[in-house]
């Protein structure tokens, strides 16, 4: 065991786990010491963050460094906690680290030690870092490090991590870390009185005898360990030698850890008397930020910004990228000919790419914001004032921000969902952001509210066609409280009893690497995660609309180019040739094929080609439509009333009546038609179960809505 004597024992320590209590600084410290050198994945089979990076060392060796979730103490009450004991308690796993860094609060040490010990019982090597020291030192806390060290019988350095100071100190301790030199909860003979010596047998081997006892609570929650051995230790608990009375026993030990954190305090712990700046600043700030009226005020003049923003500012660089990518695929046009491979990579490929990368102005918006509003600790103010009004639909007061970025895009605002902590909660939450109309219904909106809706005032100033616009909103806001409600009743998911776990942290003023790094992760997650998805089903769509049966498109082309030459001009005779080539392809089948599906809603064969090729992206519509009835590009403005005038071949009726325009708003209102929020739920949710989930009620919202609307209008 004493490998400290062995020189090569030093080389071990290859993979470091950092761990802590939400909010002592994890993450930060983790930026420090890995740089641009990180990843985020999911742990397995969860929805829990896993950041790993690696930390080049002065001695020039790196070490893998692991940033696991906040937990409190190591008996878990959440999923994020259940995970670190699934790395902590099996030293055969994939992610065992060869050491850990606990990182504390300086300024809150005694809640933060808990953890620290039970650490410390692991066994594992381990080194302290007492982080935030420049707030305890405002708050007049001074830390006797060397005498801490030797009461707790580990390495333990002070840290400021947002400056970066102890860093470099932490970085030449990480290749030296030894085990704990003493213990602080003796539970082998605990063990020993409860179970026959048989109960070991099960358990994972390499661990300490606290390693042992925390097995033996947590079984039934421990991913690794099998069934059979799950009941071996159900049945050793049955058996036990007297009854085995878990709660108690974990009461027990806390109180025991705590009163000897108390006595090492007392010896290492000195209060000066408190400048007091920093916490007067937040009582006072909370003061406003919390009021009961001015709070909300403040809460919704923030949310108008987040809004402004993302809906207004990121349309300056979306148009942009939109722009560019036309025209590049216009060009490829001109350059490529008239092959197919150009059409497929124009109009496929390049057209795919252009849909992924619009987003990304969106996303790097919302999450900058997000992130100063998170670091600065005003996030924490608004979950306490939304709380109540959010909980009575299932949702989280974190909730609300979500729910608002939902109606610029669907996919920011899913993965800023991220921030709610409990895991229903947040589920519900991203069930319903696309409820919630977003930018890309707007174009769609416009054609059928002006098909639809009168272009009149009211009382000579109010636009009815706005009011309807609104009015729009107004229904997904409604309808994703209404399902959100719905799903909290019905919705049935294993939940640990959450304490809640209040706690404000003090205003601060935001890191811009941080926030950077956060920005940067989440756009590059998002373009290499969803972009796959998106660009395999735009050129799936490409392709529907691209080929046909047999050489029906051909034909029809060449009838149409018979009929029309010399007597159209060439543009008229091209949007001619595209819509009869749309109507032979695959796409124009599948939509004579869904025909008596959607008759029932009021719409033919046509409006089915275009309900088609928008299921990826429900913008698509405008364009499709104005391609079937073979609007050019340059008399746009038309659109409308060229769909006016179109005529059902066997009633005689306009296509789009009032009851059919209706039918079409709801239908887009409510259908999910958008392949990149499926890819982003795919990846939050870790599977394709609640993506299809939230397909399917969207669309059966969506289908009935349509169809009832239409069914009493017309
Ligand atoms: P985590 O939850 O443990 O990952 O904590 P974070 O790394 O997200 O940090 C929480 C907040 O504390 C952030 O706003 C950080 O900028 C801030 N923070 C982290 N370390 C320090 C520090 O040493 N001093 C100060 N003043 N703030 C810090
Ligand atoms: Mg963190």
């Amino acid at each position: 065991m004493n490998s400290e004597l062995t020189i090569g024992a030093e080389r071990r320590i290859r993979k470091v786990a950092l761990l802590g209590n939400p909010n002592s600084g994890k993450t930060t410290l983790f930026n420090a010491l890995t740089g641009l050198n990180q990843k985020v994945g999911n742990f397995p089979g969860v929805t829990v963050d896993k950041k790993t990076g690696t930390c080049r060392l002065p001695g020039g060796q790196s070490v893998e460094i692991v940033d696991l979730p906040g937990i409190y103490s190591l008996y878990p009450k959440s999923l994020d906690e259940q995970v670190v004991l699934d790395v902590l308690l099996h030293p055969g796993g994939k992610d065992y680290p060869d050491a850990v860094v606990v990182v504390a609060d300086a300024a809150n040490l005694k809640r933060h030690l808990l953890l620290c010990t039970q650490l410390i019982d692991l066994g594992i090597p381990l080194l302290l870092v007492l982080n935030m020291v420049d707030v305890a030192e405002k708050e007049g806390i001074v830390v006797d490090v060397e005498q801490l060290r030797h009461l707790l019988g580990v390495e333990v350095i002070t840290t400021n991590a947002r400056k970066g100071t102890g860093v470099a100190q932490l970085k030449e301790r990480l290749p030296h870390l030894q085990p704990p030199q003493r213990s602080f909860y003796e539970v082998a003979p605990l063990i020993d009185s409860y179970f026959e010596a048989s109960v070991k047998e099960y358990l994972p081997p390499g661990l300490s005898a606290y390693g042992q006892w925390l097995c033996i609570h947590l079984f039934e929650r421990l991913s690794f360990l099998s069934e059979s051995q799950k009941d071996a230790i159900q049945r050793a608990i049955l058996h036990a030698k007297e009854p085995f009375k878990a709660l108690n026993l974990q009461r027990e030990e806390i109180l025991h850890r705590y009163e000897q954190i108390d006595a090492i305090l007392e010896k290492t712990l000195h209060k000066k008397e408190s400048k007091g700046s920093y916490s007067r600043l937040t009582a006072l700030l909370d003061c406003w930020l919390l009021h009961p009226v001015a709070g909300y005020v403040t809460f919704l003049l923030v949310l108008l910004l987040i809004f402004q923003s993302v809906f207004t500012w990121a349309s300056v660089p979306m148009d942009w990228i939109d722009a560019s990518f036309s025209d590049f695929v216009n060009w490829v046009h001109e350059q490529g000919g008239d092959s197919l491979w150009v059409s497929f990579v124009a109009d496929g490929l390049l057209a795919g790419l252009g849909g992924i990368l619009v987003f990304v102005p969106q996303i790097a918006i919302l999450f900058l914001l997000l992130g100063i509003l998170e670091e600065t600790g005003y996030m924490a103010r608004v979950a306490v004032l939304m709380d109540k009004v959010m909980r009575q639909f299932g949702l989280n007061g974190r909730s609300v921000v979500p729910l608002v970025s939902g109606v610029a895009c669907a996919i920011p605002a899913i993965m800023a969902a991220r921030t709610i902590p409990n895991a229903k909660e947040r589920l519900i939450t991203m069930m319903v952001v696309p409820l919630m109309s977003c930018s890309a219904r707007l174009p769609v909106y416009t054609v059928l509210v002006a098909l639809a809706v009168p272009d009149t005032l009211l009382w000579g100033w109010l636009s009815l066609q706005g009011l309807v616009m609104l009015g729009l909103y107004l229904l997904g806001t409604l309808m994703s409280l209404v399902v959100a409600w719905l799903l909290n009743r019905f919705l049935r998911m294993e939940q640990g009893r959450s304490f809640f776990m209040l706690e404000m942290p003090l205003y601060r003023l935001p890191r811009w690497r941080n926030l950077l790094l956060t920005v940067w992760e989440k756009a590059r997650t998002f373009v290499v995660e969803a972009g796959k998805v998106i660009l395999m089903i735009s050129i799936l769509i490409w392709a529907l609309s691209s080929f046909g049966p047999g050489n029906a498109m051909e034909e029809a082309e060449a009838q149409v180019r018979a009929q029309m030459q010399g007597r159209f001009a060439p543009a008229a005779i091209e949007n001619a040739v595209a819509s009869a080539r749309l109507e032979q392809s695959y796409a124009g089948h599948l939509g004579r094929i869904i025909e008596p599906a959607i008759r029932p809603l009021g719409y033919d064969w046509k409006i089915g080609i275009a309900l088609i090729s928008s299921f990826a992206a429900r913008e698509v519509f405008v364009g499709t439509i104005s391609t079937i009835y073979s609007i050019g590009s340059e008399d746009e403005m038309t659109i409308v009333e060229r769909l006016r005038s179109e005529v059902n071949p066997r009633t005689g009726e306009p296509v789009f009546n009032f009851a059919t325009s209706v039918s079409l708003l709801l239908f887009y209102a409510f259908a999910m038609q958008c392949m990149s929020t499926m890819a982003v739920m795919y990846r939050e949710t870790n599977g394709w179960k609640y993506p299809l989930f939230q397909l399917l009620y969207m669309s059966a919202i969506a289908y009935i809505s349509a169809w009832a609307a239409y069914q009493w209008l017309s």
